[in-house]
């Protein structure tokens, strides 16, 4: 390892966050609007062999675990191919990919073939006209098909990940909380947050993770702390007295409590820019000094000034979000 990074908070940084691709084949309310965004350019978007290469500087500078996002990082053509090139990289332990599993069925077992571990799949609703209503385009029998795809081939944990919104989809909680039971998924519930080009939407669908919970102590029963492998900032826990195979239930709040301060992760761009954190200004150009052909040791440094400037946690108060902070560009 050629040294670790730390930000100014003593935080060691091993957690990268990779966006391979801006494109989605959904257009999720809260994440695109309905004709898409600017797309980045072709020649902008990072190859596989540089995405292998800054991926390989990472791990020499003490990042274990690696994310694959995006877009729907899914869609990108070849992206076995890019997992197996990652999975081969000495240091990595970890290897996991967020997609919504709509293209997931006939891929899950040539990604586990590959190298992947585990993924997370969103789900946000188990009905299928409401589905077609969140995503704009997408099929859940397409996503459930996906998600047992997934465990048939091995990819485990599994993990749920639902966005809650007010009388959107809040009173499905309890739904799909029941699943980690009836199913093993870890199913975790996230806070809207306010990116995008629709703040306003975010405030008006809000539901704080702490109602979340109170609902689910209500209809399914008390909740006790829990472990699951590879688990950031939501925080896990399971429903006494369920069977040991039960999954967990965890709680992403972005806005109601601040889980900065425990947060170890970077964020690549699949422009090829690192951001220390979703709600930051600032953006590191790592794909310029790449492409200029600049050495190993040129490289950690713009890694080391991305993580120098990671502040103490967000101010999402005095946040504004612009067209360019989607998740589908930072990678979510
Ligand atoms: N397309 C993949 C997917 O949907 O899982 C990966 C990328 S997506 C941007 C990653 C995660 O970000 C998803 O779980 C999605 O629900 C979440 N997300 C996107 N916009 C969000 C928002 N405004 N608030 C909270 N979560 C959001
Ligand atoms: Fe696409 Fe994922 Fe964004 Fe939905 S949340 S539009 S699936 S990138």
């Amino acid at each position: 390892m050629t040294g670790a990074l730390y930000d100014a908070f003593a935080r060691q940084i091993r957690y990268l966050r990779v966006s391979i691709t801006d494109r989605c084949n959904l257009r999720c309310i809260y994440c695109m609007p309905e004709e898409g965004i600017p797309l980045m350019r072709h020649e902008d978007i990072l190859r596989f062999e540089e995405i292998r290469r800054l991926v390989e500087i990472a791990i020499g500078l003490g990042i274990t675990r690696v994310r694959l996002t995006g877009g729907e990082p899914l869609a990108r053509r070849g992206v076995v191919e890019l997992v197996r090139m990652l999975a081969a990289l000495p240091g990595l332990e970890d290897l996991a990919l967020t997609t919504n599993g709509t293209l997931l069925a006939p891929l899950a077992e040539d990604l586990a073939r590959a190298g992947l571990r585990r993924v997370n799949i969103s789900l946000d609703t188990l009905r299928p006209e409401r589905y077609r209503a969140i995503t704009r385009r997408g099929e859940l029998s397409d996503a459930l098909a996906g998600i047992e795809a997934a465990q048939r081939a091995g990819l485990d944990p599994i993990k749920i990940n639902m966005v809650v919104m007010r009388a959107i989809n809040d009173d499905e909680v309890t739904d799909l909380a029941r699943l980690s039971l009836e199913r093993g998924w870890h199913v975790r519930f996230i806070e809207y947050m306010p990116l995008g080009r629709e703040p306003a939407l975010a405030r008006e669908r809000f539901v704080s993770m702490q109602e979340v919970r109170a609902r689910l102590e209500e209809t399914l029963g008390p909740l006790e702390p829990a472990h699951v492998e590879g688990s950031g900032p939501a925080r896990t826990w399971r429903l006494a007295g369920a069977p040991p195979m039960a999954g967990t239930i965890g709680f992403i709040s972005a806005l109601s409590e601040h889980f900065c301060a425990t947060c170890n992760r970077l964020r690549l761009s699949a422009d090829g820019r690192l951001f220390p954190c979703l709600f930051s200004d600032v953006e590191l150009d790592v794909r310029t000094p790449l492409r200029r052909g600049a050495d190993d040791e040129a490289l950690r440094q713009v890694f080391r000034q991305a993580v120098a400037a990671k502040g103490p946690g967000h101010q999402l108060d005095r946040y504004v979000t612009t067209t360019s902070h989607t998740m589908s560009r930072i990678g979510g």
